[in-house]
């Protein structure tokens, strides 16, 4: 009776001791076009800036492997969601110069689930980024450590308390410090 006991208290202290030494890691997930890269269709006016990558022109944040780095070493997990689709994200990946084997995952198009029409381009499905699909997937992750960093609101209803709103980035400006210093106090 008295062993069984020194037992379960014994268990109990290592599962405590445990959950101390593991803290719950932190998920921070990013969106690619207006949050660390830049794309538009190409056209004539355009055509000998960016990157070309298909029929797009791609710029990407100078600072993007820094911030990278900053987030990993803060202790964030970092994952991408974009709802570019998966061929397209093939050749941008690249580009950021960090290696993608250290992202939790890379979610393209096909991972968004499709919410009628944008509501402010036209012809242009909302792809949405029903978090839940994550937390599914990956059962460490819950809406108590979860953080999305994106720029469309409409893509993210429902999940306003992990979304980090952003302004959306375009070349030259400097939306991504004011996001940046809001992770580091978090
Ligand atoms: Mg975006």
């Amino acid at each position: 009776m008295i062993e069984g006991l020194i037992l379960v208290v014994v268990f109990l202290f290592w599962i405590i001791i445990a959950k101390c030494l593991s803290p719950q890691r932190r998920l921070i997930i990013l969106d690619l076009n207006g949050v660390l890269i830049y794309r538009e269709r190409r056209n004539g006016n355009n055509s000998n800036s960016g990157i070309a990558l298909s029929r797009f022109n791609v710029w990407v944040h100078p600072e993007v492997t820094t911030i990278l780095d900053s987030l990993a070493a803060q202790g964030f997990d970092i994952a991408i969601w974009t709802s570019v689709r998966s061929e397209n994200v093939e050749e941008i990946l690249p580009l950021l110069n960090w290696d993608p084997k250290r992202f939790v995952f890379v979610w393209t198009q096909e991972n968004c689930v499709v919410d009628g029409q944008h509501p402010t381009k036209i012809g242009v499905p909302n792809f949405t980024k029903p978090l839940d699909r994550v937390w599914e997937r990956y059962p460490q992750y819950n809406a108590s450590n979860t953080i999305i960093v994106d720029d469309s609101a409409v893509k993210l209803e429902g999940y306003e308390k992990n979304h980090l709103h952003v302004a959306s980035w375009t070349p030259g400006d400097d939306v991504m410090h004011i996001w940046w210093e809001k992770i580091k106090t978090c």
